[in-house]
């Protein structure tokens, strides 16, 4: 089954995409793609990304065809671009917001707040009044101060507890150091919100972003399994809400951390009726629908190695392989310099370093890269560059990571 027609039209005319042009591509069409919007604006030499509709359309299938008793609430934090949010909006999947700003974009898509999970347990006095007033009624908590807060700004919003996983060891960038109530803190903070009347509605846990091993989330929706228990021994209502995270990325491992998921939940939570069970995927939809174009303005050529710098680096959307922990990658695009042959196939490569645009020596994209002789003017095209890319980059040294556009295409499902 592939993405109906219907849901192209849906997203096409979904609140971010509506207004702006979307190119329809050919098969393998993003390089040429690229090329045309190069020559196209040949005066114009500034980085920008191409996202990929098609692609956010069959990951969303993918999604709901392999977990379909889990519903989506695509991480905002991991890439905010509009016509993504918009496109997810229209496909059906909800949001987790982390702020008041990031619930402030979503809400202006037209969503309805009963499809925003407000997941960050420590929040702000200000912005825990914002929800409050614009009906964003379920949120996460791991500390006494937070139901503190929330007893006394919003008290009618119901609670996830988050839990800290045993094991996140595998991921990328785990969250454990900082968020989730340790096991012998559940009992406390439970009856702590029974005795503030708080409403706690279920558990919720994240893995660790990039997670690469799929045990954890057996373990976690285990322990999670465990306070649905406590609660139950307490007296608390019944839990109806089990928020498994988000964690997963696109590739093959997303199969096999489907199954994790759908075994555990069997072995754990078998027909559990009027159970909810939601999830927060960042990475998976977004990583692989960016790609990210960028122009070499600088080259030095020292003995063998080739030296190039280009006009976004880690203190742009590279910023993922200081904070995500990320390894980028690049294709050459010799629009300038080789027309004839621009993805230079066959071509000889060299030992080559390339630099981001800022003055700072740390500034170093790629080193130990083979690349083939390039020129300045040519171009350096990035793929997969959707996920806490330009989300978390600075305007340092006058490179504004915010005003790369952003330009829309669509791929047929592959
Ligand atoms: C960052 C974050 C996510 C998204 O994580 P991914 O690994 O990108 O899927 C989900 N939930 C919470 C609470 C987060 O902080």
């Amino acid at each position: 089954m592939g993405s109906s027609p219907n849901s192209l039209q849906l997203v096409l005319d979904a609140p971010g995409v509506r207004g702006r042009r979307v190119t329809a591509l050919t098969k393998d069409g993003s390089t040429e793609f690229m090329q045309s919007m190069i020559f196209e604006k040949r005066e114009v030499k500034e980085p920008f990304y191409v996202l990929d509709l098609g692609v956010v359309m069959s990951l969303h299938d993918k999604w709901t065809r392999s977990l379909p008793m889990v519903r989506p609430f695509y991480a905002v934090k991991c890439n905010p671009e509009p016509a993504l949010l918009g496109a997810l909006a229209a496909l059906g999947s909800n949001f987790d917001c982390a702020s008041r700003a990031e619930i402030e974009s979503v809400l202006s898509l037209g969503v309805s707040p009963d499809r925003i999970v407000y997941a960050n347990p420590c929040k702000a006095e200000s912005h825990i009044k914002y929800a409050a007033s614009v009906g964003v009624n379920l949120t996460t908590f791991d500390s006494r101060e937070e139901l503190d807060k929330i007893r006394d700004w919003h008290p009618g919003c119901a609670l996830l507890l988050r839990v800290k996983p045993h094991d996140d060891s595998g991921a990328r960038c785990p969250l454990g150091p900082k968020y989730g109530a340790l096991p012998e803190e559940v009992e406390p903070l439970l009856q702590a919100a029974q005795e503030a009347r708080l409403n706690v509605a279920g558990v919720s846990f994240h893995i660790g972003s990039g997670a690469t091993n799929t045990n954890a989330y057996q373990g976690a929706i285990a322990a999670a399994k465990t306070v649905f228990d406590t609660a139950a021994r307490l007296g608390l209502p019944k839990f109806q809400v089990l928020n498994i995270g988000g964690g997963f990325t696109a590739d093959p491992q997303f199969d096999e951390a489907a199954s994790a998921v759908k075994d555990a939940l069997q072995t754990y939570f078998p027909n559990e009726r009027g159970l909810t069970i939601i999830s927060e995927p960042g990475r998976f939809f977004a990583e692989s629908a960016f790609t990210l174009a960028t122009t070499i303005i600088g080259k030095r050529i020292r003995g063998d190695l080739r030296e190039y710098w280009i006009n976004d680096g880690i203190y742009g959307s590279m910023n993922c392989i200081l904070y995500d922990h990320a390894t980028v990658t690049c294709m050459p695009l010799a629009c300038t310099s080789n027309r004839a042959n621009p993805i230079c196939k066959g071509l000889w490569t060299h030992n080559s370093t390339v630099f981001g645009p800022t003055c700072d020596a740390l500034d170093t994209v790629l080193t130990g890269h083979q690349l083939p002789e390039l020129h300045v003017s040519d171009w350096l095209v990035f793929p997969n560059m959707g996920a806490y890319t330009a989300a978390a980059g600075s305007s340092f040294n006058g490179f504004n990571t915010a005003a790369i556009l952003n330009h829309l295409v669509y791929s047929n499902p592959r």
